[in-house]
């Protein structure tokens, strides 16, 4: 026994398998790759070498909408371009989410014109909203964190309460991230 006296505190720990799960789920979010103008540039440079988004929270992006689990809709969204953008969110597995990056997928942006969707949200829905024109890449990296808490938030209570407590926690945030982007 003497070789293994006292490891065992050191390096077993228990922890439940919703834990397990939830933090590969967090830890593991697949997005899919596409961008819209300028904010796809910050997204890009966020998965450069020197943000290293995609390694750090292992995340991958994905060319295929049924191999993604995360939507970043990453610039302007005209007109033209959103029933593709709906498409490809309808093709997307559940459970799946959306982040909006910039000021055009929020709001439209500068461009109130006849051309441009205002507001990403009025075609899919919308679990963060990362401001600026355009977002830092840590903007985005702060967007991410925040998108693995509610991950973590929804999939608890989803075992905890049901999954319909869940969703409707989820639509309520939703209705108030929406609320406070419009003013
Ligand atoms: S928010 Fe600004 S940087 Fe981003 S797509 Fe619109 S104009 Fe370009």
């Amino acid at each position: 026994m003497g070789m293994i006296d006292d490891r065992f505190n050191k390096n077993v720990f228990i922890t439940s398998l919703d834990f397990l799960f939830n933090w590969g789920r967090r830890s593991s979010l697949w997005w899919l790759q596409f961008g819209l103008a300028c904010c796809a540039i910050e997204m890009i440079a966020a998965s450069m070498s020197r943000w290293d988004l995609a390694e750090r929270f292992g995340m991958l992006y994905r060319a295929s909408p049924r191999q993604a689990d995360l939507m970043i809709v990453a610039g302007t969204v005209t007109k033209k371009m959103a029933p593709v953008v709906r498409t490809l969110y309808d093709q997307m597995p559940e459970p799946k989410w959306v982040i909006s990056m910039g000021s055009c997928a929020n709001v439209g942006g500068p461009y109130d014109t006849y051309a441009v969707v205002q507001g990403v949200d009025q075609l899919v829905p919308v679990d963060i909203y990362v401001p600026g024109c355009p977002p830092t890449p840590e903007s985005l990296y702060y967007g991410i964190l925040e998108l693995q808490n509610k991950v973590i938030k929804y999939e608890t209570m989803a075992k905890r309460q049901g999954p319909d407590a869940a969703e409707r926690a989820r639509q309520a945030d939703r209705a108030d991230a929406m609320a406070a982007q419009r003013g």
